[in-house]
């Protein structure tokens, strides 16, 4: 499966929610096995309610380091305490995961 930076593809839709919309920081990114949906949400607590769709361009232009997780391998997810925070990559647990994406974790 081919990634591509999110440059090239700023009207991607990806499902966020109404508190990243607000100001919160994105603090948990998940790239889904199953249909290779791209979640970005705040660490809060979460509803169906709360679930808005938006362009990764629009998220990206508020959020810079989003660029860095661009080559998240599908079944992959990216956390952190706060935008001041690094990003941490791990398995999304319960998803599968392509064992030769490995190599692009760290
Ligand atoms: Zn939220």
């Amino acid at each position: 499966m081919a990634h591509y930076p999110f440059t090239d593809r700023p009207h991607l839709l990806v499902l966020t929610c109404t508190h990243v919309l607000a100001g919160s920081d994105i603090t948990l990114v998940c790239h889904h096995f199953s249909d290779a949906s791209w979640e970005f949400v705040c660490g809060g607590q979460h509803t169906e309610e709360d679930a808005i769709v938006m362009s990764v361009g629009e998220l990206c232009d508020s959020d810079p380091t989003l660029h860095l997780l661009c080559d998240l391998p599908v079944g992959a997810c990216a956390m952190r305490e706060s935008r001041a925070h690094a990003w941490k990559r791990g398995r999304i647990e319960g998803e599968d995961f392509y064992s030769a994406a490995e190599s692009r974790m760290g």
